[in-house]
C-alpha cells in the first residue's frame, strides 16, 4: 500500500490508537481481527462478513462476536494484577470477578468461567434473574460468586440454593434491613452465605459515571451503618461469615488520581475493620477500569490516562502501603471489571444504504430568465461572485436571501419552482463559501459547522438505540471505520443516520485524536455499492442496553474462532429477529392478525373491489411478511 495513504487513513481513523493490538489493517485495505494482543493469526473481516453474507446467507447488518478476545482481556486483566502483586510482595492474591450486567449473554458468560479454574475467575449477580443463571454455572470452588443490588426474599433464598450447591456465594450488604433479613433467613433454612459489606466512599470516580461515589452516591452504607452492621452480626454469632468489604466508584474512571484517592480511603476501611476485630479477608475494589475508545489517552470522557497495568499497580501499591501502615494482613484483591474485559470482542457491521439530501448535488447549472424574482437573481449574483476574499461576506448575504426566499413564498409571492431554483443556489452559494473557506488559514467557527450541514448524511441499515445506544444515552464515542477501502483516499464527510424513524438516530460525533470529529471521513459512495462500515469496541452494556425501539429487533450474529492454523471458524450462527418476535413483544397475535386482515380483505371481494383470488393471494403474502426480518432487505 502507498505510505502516504496508509499515513493518513491511520491518522483519519486512528486504529492503532484505540485497537489495543486487536485490530489492524492490511495491505488490501481490509480491517484485520487478531484473537489476542499483536497476535500473528487474524481474520480479513471484509472476508468474514462476504462470507456470512454469501455462504451463510446473513443479512444485515451483523453482530460479531469474538470469544477469544474476551479471553485475551481477562488474560491482560489478571497478568497486570499478578505482576503488581509480585513486583510490590503483596501477600493477598487477585479474583476476577464478571459482573454480569455489562453482557449476560451465555456465550460471555461461559468463555469467562472456562478459565476460571486457572485464573479463579467469579461471577458478580446485581438481579435474581442474573443470580439464577449464575448459581448453575460450573465455576471453580475457589471462585467468588457476589451478590449486589437490592434484594428481597426470594433473591437472598436463591443465593441460599448457591451455597448448598458448595459455592462461595456471598451476599453484598447494600442496606442495613438487607443484612437483617439475611439473617433472619440464614437462621429459617440453617445455611449462612458469605457476607459482605458495601461501603459508601467520599471518593468519588470521574466522567460519566462520577456520582456512583461520593455522599450522595445510590448505594452502599456510611460508616455508622457499616459499624452496625458489624454489630448485628456479632450479636447473632454470624461475625465468621463477614468476608469481604466492596466499593465501586462508578464506571469508565477517566482519571487515575480517582482512582488512588479511593484505594487509600477504601484500604483505611479495611484496616479499621481490621483492627476491632472483623476477619475481612477479601476487598472488592468494583469495576470502574476504562477503554480508551478514542485512543487519546486523556481524562476526556471516552478515554482513560492510565493502561490497565498502571491502574494494577496503583491498586496494589496503594493497598499495600496503608495495610503495612496500619500492620494488618493484605487481603485478596477483588476486581468487578467488566468493561474492559467485554468492550473489545464484539464488531458491529453495517452497511450503507442511501444518502439523505440536504442540498442538490450535480444539479445543471440554474439558468436566469428575465422574468424571476430579484431574490433569485440576487442569490445567482451572489453565488458567481464569491471568492477568497469575500466568502464570509457573501455567504452571511447568502443566509439573508434564502430568508427573504422563504418569507415571500409564505406570503405567496413566488411559485414553487421559484423556491426550488433559490433552494439550489443557497445551496451552491454555501458550499461555494465553504471550498473557500478551506483555503483559508483562520476560517471562522461557522464553517466549520458549515462543514457537518453540507456534509453527506449516510443512512446505515442499523438502529442506535438497539446496536450502540451509549452513543445516544451518553453520548459515548466508539471508533467507527469502514472494513474495507483502506487503501484508498477517503474524500468525503459524512455523518450517519440510522433506519429508525427517529431523528436522535444519527451519529455526527466521532473519535479524533486531539478533540472530537463532527464528520467522518469516507470513501466516495454511490447508490448500489457495497460499503461496510463497522462499530467497533461495543461488547460491553451495548447489547443488553439496547432496545427494542421502532420493533427493528436483534441483528443477525456469528461468533467466530481463530484456530492456531490461523483459520476462521463460524462457531455459532444467531438469526436476528424477524417481525413475529417484534409483533409478540408488543403483544399482537399473529393468528389474529392474520384472521383480521383476512375479515378486510374479504369485504373487499364482497363489494366488487377484489376478486377472490387475488385477495386469497393476499392473505398468504401478508401471513408470509411475519416470517420476514425487519431491517432493510
Ligand atoms: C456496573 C458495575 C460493575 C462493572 O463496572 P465496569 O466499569 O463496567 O467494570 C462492577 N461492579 C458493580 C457493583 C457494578 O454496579
Amino acid at each position: 500500500m502507498n505510505d502516504e495513504v496508509l499515513q493518513r487513513i491511520q491518522q483519519v481513523y486512528g486504529v492503532e490508537n484505540w485497537s489495543a493490538g486487536y485490530f489492524d489493517i492490511s495491505s488490501k485495505g481490509h480491517i484485520l481481527v487478531r484473537p489476542g494482543k499483536d497476535d500473528p493469526r487474524y481474520v480479513d473481516l471484509k472476508e468474514l462478513v462476504d462470507d456470512l453474507l454469501s455462504k451463510h446467507k446473513l443479512q444485515m447488518p451483523l453482530l460479531i462476536r469474538f470469544p477469544q478476545l474476551l479471553t485475551s482481556q481477562l488474560r491482560a486483566l489478571s497478568g497486570a494484577y499478578q505482576s503488581a502483586i509480585s513486583q510490590y510482595g503483596f501477600s493477598g492474591l487477585h479474583y476476577p470477578v464478571f459482573p454480569m450486567k455489562v453482557n449476560p449473554r451465555r456465550e460471555v458468560v461461559e468463555e469467562f468461567l472456562r478459565e476460571s479454574g486457572r485464573l479463579r475467575v467469579g461471577l458478580e449477580c446485581g438481579s435474581k434473574a442474573e443470580l439464577y443463571a449464575a448459581i448453575a454455572q460450573e465455576q471453580t470452588p475457589e471462585s467468588l460468586l457476589l451478590c449486589n443490588g437490592f434484594k428481597d426474599e426470594v433473591f437472598v433464598r436463591t443465593a441460599l440454593l448457591g451455597v448448598q450447591a458448595g459455592k462461595r456465594v456471598t451476599i453484598i450488604v447494600e442496606k442495613l434491613n438487607e443484612l437483617k433479613m439475611v439473617i433472619k433467613l440464614a437462621g429459617q433454612l440453617g445455611v449462612a452465605p458469605w457476607i459482605g459489606l458495601r461501603a459508601k466512599l467520599y471518593s468519588r470516580g470521574s466522567g460519566k459515571w462520577a456520582s456512583s461515589g461520593g455522599d450522595s452516591a445510590k448505594f452502599g452504607l456510611t460508616t455508622s451503618e457499616l459499624l452496625d452492621c458489624v454489630r448485628l452480626l456479632r450479636e447473632t454469632k454470624l461475625d465468621g461469615q463477614l468476608k469481604l468489604l466492596h466499593f465501586h466508584i462508578g464506571s469508565q474512571i477517566t482519571d487515575i488520581k480517582r482512582v488512588k484517592n479511593a484505594m487509600k480511603e477504601a484500604a483505611r476501611v479495611y484496616a479499621k475493620l481490621r483492627q476491632i476485630g472483623c476477619g475481612i479477608e477479601f476487598l472488592d475494589i468494583g469495576g470502574g477500569l476504562g477503554v480508551d475508545y478514542d485512543g487519546s489517552q486523556t481524562r476526556f470522557e471516552s478515554s482513560v490516562n492510565y493502561t490497565v497495568q498502571e491502574f494494577a499497580n496503583d491498586v496494589v501499591y496503594v493497598i499495600k502501603q496503608v495495610c503495612d501502615e496500619e500492620n494488618v494482613p493484605h487481603p485478596n484483591l477483588v476486581t468487578e471489571s467488566g468493561r474492559f474485559m467485554t468492550a473489545y470482542h464484539t464488531v458491529f457491521i453495517t452497511s450503507i444504504r442511501d444518502e439523505i439530501e440536504t442540498f442538490a448535488e450535480d444539479k445543471p447549472e440554474i439558468t436566469i430568465d428575465a422574468d424571476d424574482p430579484q431574490v433569485i437573481t440576487e442569490l445567482k449574483d451572489l453565488c458567481d461572485g464569491i471568492n477568497g476574499k469575500n466568502y464570509a461576506e457573501y455567504y452571511h448575504d447568502a443566509l439573508e436571501h434564502k430568508d427573504e426566499l422563504h418569507t415571500q413564498f409564505n406570503l405567496g409571492l413566488i411559485s414553487l419552482e421559484d423556491r426550488a431554483k433559490g433552494e439550489v443556489l443557497f445551496w451552491e452559494a454555501c458550499a461555494r463559501a465553504l471550498k473557500e473557506s478551506e483555503e483559508d488559514k483562520f476560517p471562522d467557527d461557522e464553517f466549520e459547522s458549515l462543514k457537518k450541514i453540507l456534509a453527506q448524511k449516510y443512512l446505515c441499515n442499523f438502529s442506535l438505540f438497539r446496536s450502540a445506544p451509549d452513543s445516544w444515552a451518553i453520548k459515548q464515542l466508539f471508533p467507527i471505520v469502514p472494513i474495507h477501502r483502506l487503501n484508498e483516499n477517503p474524500s468525503d464527510f459524512a455523518t450517519l443516520v440510522d433506519v429508525t424513524c427517529d431523528s436522535d438516530g444519527k451519529i455526527d460525533k466521532f473519535v479524533d485524536l486531539k478533540d472530537v470529529k463532527e464528520t467522518l471521513e469516507l470513501h466516495k459512495w454511490k447508490v448500489g455499492d457495497d460499503y461496510y462500515l463497522g462499530i467497533f469496541l461495543v461488547g460491553a452494556y451495548q447489547e443488553v442496553m439496547g432496545s427494542h425501539h421502532n420493533l427493528f429487533g436483534n441483528p443477525n450474529e456469528a461468533q467466530v474462532v481463530i484456530d492456531s492454523d490461523g483459520r476462521y471458524h463460524v462457531t455459532k450462527l444467531v438469526h436476528g429477529s424477524r417481525i413475529n418476535d417484534m409483533l409478540v413483544f408488543a403483544r399482537y397475535d399473529r393468528a389474529q392478525l392474520v384472521e383480521s386482515y383476512r375479515k378486510q380483505v374479504t369485504a373487499r371481494v364482497e363489494a366488487g373491489a377484489l376478486s377472490k383470488e387475488t385477495a386469497a393471494q393476499l392473505v398468504v403474502e401478508y401471513e408470509a411478511g411475519a416470517l420476514r426480518g425487519t431491517y432493510l432487505e
